[in-house]
């Protein structure tokens, strides 16, 4: 997606060669007129896919998948990374966190998902794919099915691409980067 590429080229600061920081436009302060049109199009791709509901990580995950869900028509689920008195019965799975080197209990309450559900996952950044993962995880074991994975900004040199192709998900992505090294944001040619 052009529009994402030259806002991540001009806005995006690398932080080393595995990290990306996108806290202008996306994780930190929101564009929305971005966040809009990467709605428009996580929708139109998936659109064939009979989709019942969004499901993403919050909190980044929150802006892009709610434009999804609007373009869709669907509810859009927020996983939670904390757990909380109010959240009983629930399906949980235990992600490693990339970015905060911790891990976490993802959580989605029973009553949010049914074996009849067709679910569309969207997150900001795919890079080992253990959140991607996680989500899968809580999709599955609610009996429903994964129709698709959206991912803003793909890390195309980590692992995750290949771990969600081998398990037969299609990952769909806005941006794929070939290498953040030498302080220079390269991308895989999509356009
Ligand atoms: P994964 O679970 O695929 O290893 O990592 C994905 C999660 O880690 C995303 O939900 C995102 O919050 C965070 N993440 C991974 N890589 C980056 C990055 O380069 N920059 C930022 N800002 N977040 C990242």
């Amino acid at each position: 997606m052009k529009l994402l590429e030259d806002m991540i080229l001009e806005k995006g600061k690398v932080i080393n060669e595995d990290i990306l920081k996108v806290n202008s436009f996306l994780n930190h302060q929101v564009d929305c007129n971005l966040m809009k049109e990467i709605g428009k199009d996580f929708a139109n791709h998936f659109r064939n896919n009979n989709i019942t509901k969004v499901f993403t990580i919050e909190s980044s995950g929150i802006a892009p998948a709610l434009m999804t869900s609007l373009e869709l028509n669907v509810p859009l689920v927020i996983l939670k990374k904390q757990t909380s008195s109010t959240l009983t019965d629930v399906y949980q799975a235990t992600v490693k966190s990339f970015t905060k080197n911790c891990e976490y209990n993802l959580t989605l309450s029973k009553e949010f998902i049914s074996p009849d559900d067709r679910v569309l996952i969207i997150d900001d950044f795919l890079a080992n794919g253990e959140a991607a993962k996680g989500a899968i995880k809580l999709v599955t074991d609610g009996g429903a099915q994964v129709s698709g994975i959206g991912i803003v900004i793909e890390k195309a040199f980590q692992p995750g691409r290949k771990i969600l192709d081998d398990a037969g998900y299609e990952a769909y992505s806005l941006a794929r980067i070939k290498s953040l090294k030498d302080n220079k944001i390269e991308f895989i040619n999509t356009l």
